[in-house]
């Protein structure tokens, strides 16, 4: 069905890219791109001997618009999948304008030496993308991403307005690792580590991270300690979905992980500044990085299941007053690992990505412009999840969350 650039050889590619050749009748053609090419040549090899697919690789650098360009025209590829990292966005939007093709993502555009969340660099390309009649989807893993499309559903099927929603991430994966992160350390950390926020009656509430904890039983994973914080589709949700009076986001950790993260943040090692060492310049955040074990390793070590979905509550569309909806997916990481070689971190954020490609090359978001997930309809996205290893449930609950 299309010809498909992947940019980004790490652990999210490696499952995404796993799922295109999976469905090589709608990513008819696949090349993986990427700043270091033996990545792209392992990926390529592993996918050839699970599916007998074979992948193109090459070297870019995604900060190069111009050789992005250049590979775009080389391949004729129509769309790029960036699983690069934040950084790359606008870089990558930029090429795809040039070059004539529509651009997918699975995290907002961050400027590295700030780290703020926030979807006006890419929303103000706007314009520029609905003149060319190009489309560019935001967000496309599972959070953001799945989480966003859970709402959507719930609004199309069973909810004529959200009230209140909750994001809950849960992950009951143990890797045996004294401290490590399931995807990108510098990523995650910066993230975890950020000023909290949930939306509340028309603004942003604000708190310290790591401070506001609840233990919540999860199905599939069991009882853990969750934490408010801070991300991305709270903003998207609150502007798509206006009705919305309180957003929040909730992801479990345990106390070996807050303990670590706590101590490197009290000691300046998740810095993003630079900093002066022996001569050198550093960014405290990017050593660390290169200490910390590469998630896209720890595939093999990570057993126990991850867990994440929506509460919504809001008025019933058949008129039966208010309800409440918790909708999720429950994710086992040595299936994943058996299937494709990833961790479910990677795999549950690489699977959407692939969909959401395939929503793109099948034209049912062709739509020009730029769009979040919750813009878009849900009903075969969530179909090809039933399909494509990230089945969902849907439940009523007794009444709104009492946390
Ligand atoms: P990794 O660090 O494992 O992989 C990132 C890849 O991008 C690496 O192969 C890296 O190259 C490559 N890269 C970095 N800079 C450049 C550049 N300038 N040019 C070309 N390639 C570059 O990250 P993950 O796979 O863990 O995460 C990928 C993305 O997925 C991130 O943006 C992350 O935020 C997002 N994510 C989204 C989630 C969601 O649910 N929405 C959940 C988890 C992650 P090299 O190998 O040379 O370092």
């Amino acid at each position: 069905m299309g010809k498909t650039l992947v940019i980004g050889a790490g652990g999210v590619s490696s499952a995404a890219v796993h799922k295109m050749a999976m469905n090589s009748d709608i990513f008819t053609e696949i090349t993986l791109a990427s700043r270091r090419k033996f990545k792209c040549d392992d990926i390529a090899a592993a996918v050839k001997s699970r599916t007998g697919v074979d992948i193109r690789t090459a070297q870019v650098d995604a900060m190069d618009v111009a050789a992005v360009v250049a590979l775009i025209r080389e391949t004729g590829a129509e769309l790029l999948v960036n699983l690069a990292l934040p950084y790359q966005d606008l870089k990558l939007m930029d090429a795809c304008l040039e070059a004539g093709i529509n651009y997918l993502d699975t995290a907002n555009y961050e400027p590295e030496d700030e780290a703020k969340f926030e979807y006006h660099w890419q929303w103000a390309y706007q314009d520029r993308f609905k003149a060319a009649g190009l489309t560019a989807i935001l967000g496309s893993g599972f959070d953001p991403g799945v989480t966003s499309v859970f709402a959507t559903w719930l609004r199309k099927h069973k909810l004529a307005t959200i009230r209140q929603i909750d994001v809950l991430d849960a992950n009951g994966g143990d890797n045996g690792q004294a401290f490590a992160t399931n995807f990108n350390p510098e990523i995650n950390l910066r993230e975890v580590l950020a000023e909290v926020r949930h939306w509340e009656n028309g603004a942003w509430h604000p708190s310290p991270a790591m401070t506001h904890k609840v233990e919540y039983d999860f199905p599939g994973v069991g009882p853990k300690n969750m934490y408010l914080m801070y991300h991305e589709e709270l903003e998207s949700m609150s502007t798509h979905f206006p009705e919305i009076e309180r957003a929040r986001f909730w992801m479990t950790f345990g106390d070996a992980y807050i303990m670590h993260a706590k101590v490197l943040q009290n000691v300046g090692m998740t810095g993003i500044a630079p900093v002066m060492h022996d001569g050198h310049e550093i960014i405290p955040i990017k050593f660390l990085t290169t200490l910390l074990p590469d998630p896209s390793d720890l595939g093999a070590l990570t057993k126990g299941k991850a867990c994440i979905g929506d509460i919504a509550t809001g008025q019933a569309k058949d008129g039966s007053g208010e309800k409440t909806y918790y909708i999720y997916n429950i994710c086992d990481h040595e299936e994943c690992y058996a299937e494709v070689g990833s961790q479910a971190v990677s795999y549950t954020t690489g699977v959407p990505a692939m969909i959401g490609a395939a929503q793109v090359l099948k034209g049912n978001w062709s739509k020009p412009g730029v769009w979040n997930m919750e813009q878009l309809d849900p009903d075969d996205f969530m179909d090809m999840l039933n399909t494509q290893g990230l089945p969902w449930q849907v439940h009523e609950l007794d009444g709104p969350v009492e946390f």
